[in-house]
């Protein structure tokens, strides 16, 4: 238990926390108070950008039903709708959230990729 009630802490050897505090250098495409977006440094796609909360959340798993879990959450798919349209997608796109090992998460501070661009294949794999 005592594990899971410091995951809101920044994590000090995490990428996206170094990130969101700027020691590694990111181009953000979005900044609000509670969430920043930037290019995936390996894209799947011709866009391919990371949506994450500021705060240090593990995964999605984490979140409770506190209001304020719920709002973020909202915030994450809304505003990476928001940028899907500014970044001309209007097509279609992809939204992704990777949780856990088998679900294929390597970085786990948590994030929504939102992939466009290209013809979108069923099953991901
Ligand atoms: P996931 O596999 O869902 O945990 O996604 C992690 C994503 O983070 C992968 O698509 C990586 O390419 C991406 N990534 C890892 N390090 C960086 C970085 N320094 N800047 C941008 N994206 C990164
Ligand atoms: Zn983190």
């Amino acid at each position: 238990m005592g594990l899971e009630t410091n995951t809101r802490q920044p994590d000090l050897n995490c990428i996206f926390c170094k990130i969101v505090k700027g020691e590694i250098p990111s181009k953000f495409l979005l900044e609000t108070q509670d969430v920043v977006a930037f290019n995936d440094i390996s894209p799947q796609a011709p866009t391919h950008v990371l949506i994450i909360p500021r705060e240090h959340v593990k995964d999605i798993s984490k979140l409770s039903e506190s209001a304020e879990d719920r709002a973020l959450l909202g915030t994450l798919f809304q505003q990476a709708a928001e940028l899907a349209l500014k970044l001309k997608l209007e097509n279609g796109f992809r939204l992704v959230v990777n949780t856990g090992d088998e679900g294929g998460q390597t970085v786990h501070h948590l994030h929504l990729h939102l992939i466009g661009g290209r013809q979108m294949v069923w099953p991901p794999g």
